[in-house]
C-alpha cells in the first residue's frame, strides 16, 4: 500500500501560447497554425503531478487550424522572427491536459 502511494504518477500538459498564419504543407491551405507548449511533470499517487510542478522534458509542437496536424517545432525563439513574422503571441490559454491525439509524436522529442 505504501509503495501504491508514493510510486511515481507522470502527466503530460499543453498550453496554446500563439499562432501565426501559413501555407500548411499537408493540406496546402491558408490556416492559422497553432504554436503549443507541451510539457511533462512528476508527482505521486498521493500528490498528483500539475501543470505547474517541476518540469521533467518539453517540446513545442504547430498545429494546422485546417486539418489538425501535428508538427514538431525547436523552441520559439529559434524560428518564429524568422519564419513567422505574423506571430501572435497568446498567454491567455490555461494549461491543460495534453490531448492523446498529439502525444505520441510529442513524447520522443521532449528534453
Ligand atoms: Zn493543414
Amino acid at each position: 500500500m505504501l509503495f501504491f502511494l508514493t510510486s511515481e504518477k507522470w502527466a503530460l500538459f499543453e498550453r496554446r501560447i500563439g499562432c501565426f498564419q501559413a501555407r500548411c504543407q499537408t493540406c496546402q491551405g491558408e490556416h492559422w497554425q497553432l504554436l503549443f507548449h507541451m510539457w511533462r511533470t512528476r508527482g505521486s499517487q498521493i500528490s498528483p503531478p500539475t501543470p505547474w510542478s517541476p518540469i521533467h522534458g518539453q517540446t513545442y509542437q504547430v498545429r494546422c487550424g485546417g486539418c489538425f496536424t501535428p508538427a514538431m517545432v525547436g523552441h520559439p525563439q529559434e524560428w518564429v522572427p524568422f519564419q513567422a513574422p505574423n506571430f501572435v503571441h497568446e498567454h491567455h490559454h490555461p494549461p491543460t491536459v495534453a490531448d492523446a491525439r498529439y502525444t505520441t509524436i510529442a513524447i520522443p522529442m521532449m528534453r
